[in-house]
């Protein structure tokens, strides 16, 4: 805490979906009274994050572009706000002395400066799951060692946060990761077949950005939230269930070994869940929308079809593979992407990619975060060589 009892925050990732409304939450809970804003971070979107670091008040902002780095000082001079651009900037944004950092930068891109935050003992507003994908227990053993708290934001790893009993950690007997299905929930597999970005990132019920967007129409989000829950709840793999639950209002539920299911419901809105992450173990007043359950009517539940959607699969393969396979999933899943937004490959073609990936580079350890960006790299290059040899073959 900042000796004026402000609350120091830093939000990697500011301009994104997450950390938009990290802002916003911010700026409910009380602003530049509640909280000193350490440092923010952005990428490609200058103008956002200038207009953030002016408007929140931040000592830094850092584009993680150096090709963006006079954009950004040339819209923040004569402010006083400090101004850098890179990698290294990225990790000294994560490793400035605040009290609480929110994760949310997309992609691998997030772990180096959400670990330099966790190292140094920050509580971890956790959005970024990729950290626990890709590095696992010893991002978890990070946070350990540096004395902060690992809070989820995902909504449905903050949902199982907030059903867990304290102490009764011994008596749960499944966690149930609910999943709205996404887009194509009910389509067949010719059907999507032939999908484009536009259409795959059309969410039903959440407005999230584009990679999370795509991976739930894939259920690739879905399967990544799978190993992270493994990560964050110390549980076994065959503890977890995910239901296909279209409405998004049960956000996941965790079964104990009485019979009860304890669950957390709430609109599909992430500022409930960074909220919560923000002001742990506070519940504080928000302006989101309130569940009308006379309105609601029904909730329906199905089980997943891992058939249509092989990703499901390819985390519980990655989890008893063990290794750096979470790692090598993740990464060959971002390639994955970037290849079917650019039009290169087809949708079904991004589990094709990631299955032939993990196949390829069985038995790599991850027993050292070097091993992990060993893997994270290696795992790009053999993605690229199997995205280029189907889109010629297309
Ligand atoms: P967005 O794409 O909306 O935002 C991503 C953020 O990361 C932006 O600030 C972006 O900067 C920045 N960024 C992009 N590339 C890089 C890079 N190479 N290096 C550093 N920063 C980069 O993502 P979301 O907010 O949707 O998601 C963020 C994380 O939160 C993801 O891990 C996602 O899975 C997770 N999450 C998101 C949810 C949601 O509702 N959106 C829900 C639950 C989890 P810029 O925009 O300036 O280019």
């Amino acid at each position: 805490m900042a000796e004026t009892g402000k609350r120091r925050i830093s939000i990697l990732g500011s301009t994104g979906s997450i950390g938009v409304n990290t802002l916003d939450v911010v700026s409910q809970l009380g602003g530049r009274d509640a909280f000193d804003v350490v440092a923010i971070t952005g990428n490609a979107n200058v103008t956002l994050l200038a207009e953030q670091a002016i408007a929140c008040g931040a000592a830094l902002a850092v584009t993680a572009d150096d090709a963006h780095y006079d954009a950004l000082k040339s819209a923040l001079s004569g402010t006083g706000i400090e101004v850098a651009a890179g990698r290294a900037a990225l990790i000294e944004a994560g490793a400035r002395p605040s009290d609480l950092v929110m994760a949310a930068i997309v992609g691998t891109a997030g772990l180096a400066p959400t670990l330099a935050a966790a190292e140094r003992g920050a509580d971890i507003a956790l959005a970024n799951k990729e950290c626990l994908v890709s590095a696992g227990e010893l991002f978890v053993r990070a946070v350990a060692e540096g004395g902060g708290r690992l809070i989820p934001v995902d909504s449905e790893h903050s949902a199982i946060f907030q059903s867990l009993e304290d102490d009764q950690h011994h008596a749960v007997e499944r966690i149930v990761l609910t999943a709205s299905g996404g887009p194509f929930r009910t389509w067949s597999r010719e059907e999507m077949a032939g999908v484009t970005a536009e259409v795959a990132r059309a969410h039903p019920n959440w407005s999230m950005g584009l990679k999370i967007s795509i991976g739930s129409a894939s259920m690739f989000n879905k399967a990544l939230e799978i190993i992270e829950a493994k990560h964050l709840f110390n549980i076994r793999p065959d503890q977890i269930e995910v239901i296909v639950h279209p409405q998004s209002i049960i956000h996941s539920m965790v079964g104990y070994q009485d019979g009860s299911v304890i669950a957390q419901l709430g609109s599909p809105d992430m500022r409930t869940a960074i909220g919560y992450a923000l002001t742990y173990p506070e519940r504080p007043k928000l302006n989101v929308e309130r569940l009308d359950f006379a309105k609601l009517a029904r909730l329906d539940f199905e089980a997943p079809d891992e058939v249509r959607f092989p990703a499901l699969r390819l985390a519980r393969t990655a989890l008893e593979r063990g290794g750096a396979q979470g790692a090598i999933m993740n990464a060959a899943e971002e390639m994955a992407f970037h290849a079917f937004c650019a039009g290169r490959i087809g949708f079904l073609t991004m589990a094709d990619v990631v299955e032939d990936v993990m196949d390829a580079m069985m038995g790599h350890a991850a027993t050292t975060m070097d091993a992990v960006f060993a893997a994270d790299a290696e795992a790009r290059r053999v993605a690229d060589e199997i995205i280029d040899k189907r889109e010629m073959a297309a």
